[in-house]
């Protein structure tokens, strides 16, 4: 690391400290050229795709704005705060592991309804909803259309089930 007074590379931390609730190292170093003292701060790196939203807008992903909407489709239901975030890990995992710089939010969306179907029939229903803010019931049908038709690729096969356990016990509600 270049000292940014005078670009030597030869310094020496004198204090590091946790921040940002551990997830962040701040250090606190002197130059060995000039003297100087600058700040650096370490964190791991973040590899979790961007969010390509409806509009084509893109947004960096937030777990806690992910994890309220699950909470909050799981609200009077049998899911524990517990097992709504470990669906979140889950999720999490699978977009890590896929490597893409951006997914859409429609992508995430179905993960979290293939999750969600398994966990709660009704949360998957309201979760998807919300998700994709629909106004009228022919949103709810054009949307589980959309869903049923997507192929499942990968392992994910047992999810798709799953998803059309939710259609049908959707169109079932109604
Ligand atoms: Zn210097």
């Amino acid at each position: 690391m270049q000292c940014p007074f005078c670009t030597d590379d030869g310094n020496r931390v004198i204090d590091s400290r946790l921040a940002r609730d551990g997830s962040e190292i701040r250090r606190r170093r002197e130059c060995d050229e000039c003297g100087r003292r600058f700040t650096t701060r370490e964190r791991i790196e973040e590899t979790l795709p961007r969010v390509i939203k409806h509009d084509e807008r893109r947004e960096e992903y937030d777990r806690t704005k992910l994890r309220r909407g699950v909470e909050h489709a799981c609200v009077k239901r049998p899911v524990s705060t517990e097992a709504v975030e470990r669906l979140v890990d889950r999720v999490e995992r699978g977009l890590h592991e896929s490597g893409e710089r951006e997914v859409t939010s429609v992508h995430i969306g179905r993960r979290v309804l293939e999750e969600l179907s398994a966990i709660d029939a009704l949360a998957a229903v309201r979760f998807a909803s919300v998700f994709r803010d629909f106004s009228s019931p022919s949103d709810y049908e054009a949307f589980f259309a959309e869903i049923s038709d997507e192929p499942v690729h990968g392992d994910a096969s047992e999810g798709a089930d799953s998803v059309e356990g939710t259609v049908r016990s959707f169109r079932a509600r109604r």
